[in-house]
């Protein structure tokens, strides 16, 4: 429990300043919170792996670097995040391309939180939809997660599961909107 709510404590230090990308401006804490929480759902109870799921965006977002992870919280909490990291001088595109590519290659740990990340990101997809994002915007993101997800070949049933109900209703609901604003616009 210790090493847990040391890296939750950690993670709301190092994240104090961001917000999520959402029209809500969630605290990016509550995203790092919500990956942990779906993990332990599908019985995860391993301490670094629900470690690692709170500090996995910490490299990448606020410039935690490995050895300071290692430091803190063990080798294998800041391998995990090294998993996860994806490399930050690729552009959006090639970032995206090289997380498919090397998706089935990541531990089986690994593959768990990178499918809660992709939940959570889908989730709010809607919940709280990125500012500016349109409807095609929307399913392109979520189709490259889901395309992710489905990479993730060693990652628990039950969480790949939970992700295509999510995805299935996420794209619905926008297919809805864009419908409803459509018939909005066009009646009126
Ligand atoms: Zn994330």
């Amino acid at each position: 429990m210790k090493l847990f709510i040391n890296a939750a404590r950690f993670a709301a230090v190092r994240h104090r300043d961001q917000k999520r990308k959402g029209v809500y401006g969630a605290p990016y804490i509550n995203h790092l919170l919500e990956v942990a929480q779906l993990l332990t759902l599908e019985g995860i109870d391993d301490e670094e792996i629900l470690a690692a799921a709170v500090l996995h965006d910490s490299v990448e977002d606020v410039g935690v670097t490995f050895l300071e992870l290692e430091e803190r919280f063990g080798k294998r909490v800041a391998s995990l995040v090294r998993e996860l990291t994806d490399d930050m001088r690729l552009n959006s595109r090639e970032r995206k391309q090289l997380e498919v590519a090397h998706a089935p290659t990541l531990s089986e740990a690994a593959q768990a939180i990178k499918v809660a990340d992709k939940l959570s990101n889908v989730r709010a997809i809607y919940s709280s939809p990125p500012e500016g994002w349109g409807q095609e915007r929307k399913q392109d993101y979520c189709d490259f997660a889901r395309v992710l997800v489905h990479s993730c070949t060693h990652a628990p049933k039950g969480l790949v599961e939970r992700f295509e109900q999510t995805y299935q209703e996420t794209m619905r609901r926008i297919e809805k909107d864009a419908n409803y604003t459509f018939t909005s616009k066009s009646s009126g």
